[in-house]
């Protein structure tokens, strides 16, 4: 992992350091969707033998998709993620950007990439306040301070996700925190 992803996976665990007891109450599905990756997330999930979607080497996805007759229903939404044992993460030191993230997260609003607070999320329903604000706060900050050329790889990398992953229920309910090229321009 290059220092720049390590340093932006640190601060988010930091952010995030008092979320397990919100999680251990919470009764939403977990960990399901398109379980995206950067390219070097999946070099080195591969070297952990995790199973990965590959499409024209530049979208990856953990293999959690459905198989018939050996061709994989990548259009059906919402996979539950094959990682995920006994209501665990079985890679969870080495689990990618995406879930280290959430509830902070990226959808694409009239062709931009826009960073979310999901709320199909305990923890984001349960904070409000000056306490949301200032986990926002936290959040845009880590964000801001983190290098853009792996924002750029962030939001390239999404924008091919999103081109390809279906929401037929439609999105997840999210507030819209600030579009992510304007943390990448602020660096610039
Ligand atoms: S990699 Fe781990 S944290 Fe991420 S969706 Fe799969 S089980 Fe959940």
């Amino acid at each position: 992992m290059n220092s720049h992803l390590r340093k932006l996976c640190l601060e988010l665990s930091f952010l995030y350091r008092d979320i397990r007891p919100v999680c251990a109450e919470c009764k939403d599905h977990d960990c399901e969707g398109y379980v995206w990756l950067l390219k070097e997330e999946a070099s080195s999930l591969y070297d952990l033998d995790v199973p990965i979607v590959e499409i024209n080497d530049s979208t990856f996805f953990i293999h959690s998709f459905e198989e018939v007759d050996g061709s994989l229903l990548i259009n059906k939404p919402k996979p539950p993620c094959k990682l995920r044992r006994d209501g665990l993460c079985s890679i969870y030191d080495s689990r990618p950007l995406v879930c280290r993230m959430y509830p902070v997260g990226l959808v694409t609003a009239d062709e931009e990439v826009l960073l979310v607070l999901h709320k199909d999320c305990k923890f984001s329903r349960d904070i409000n306040g000056e306490t949301k604000a200032a986990f926002i706060a936290q959040a845009v900050e880590i964000l801001k301070q983190t290098s853009p050329d792996l924002l750029n790889e962030v939001l390239t990398s999404y924008r091919d996700v999103d081109a390809i992953s279906a929401f037929p229920e439609g999105p997840n309910t999210f507030e819209v925190i600030t579009p992510l090229r304007s943390l990448i321009n602020e660096r610039r």
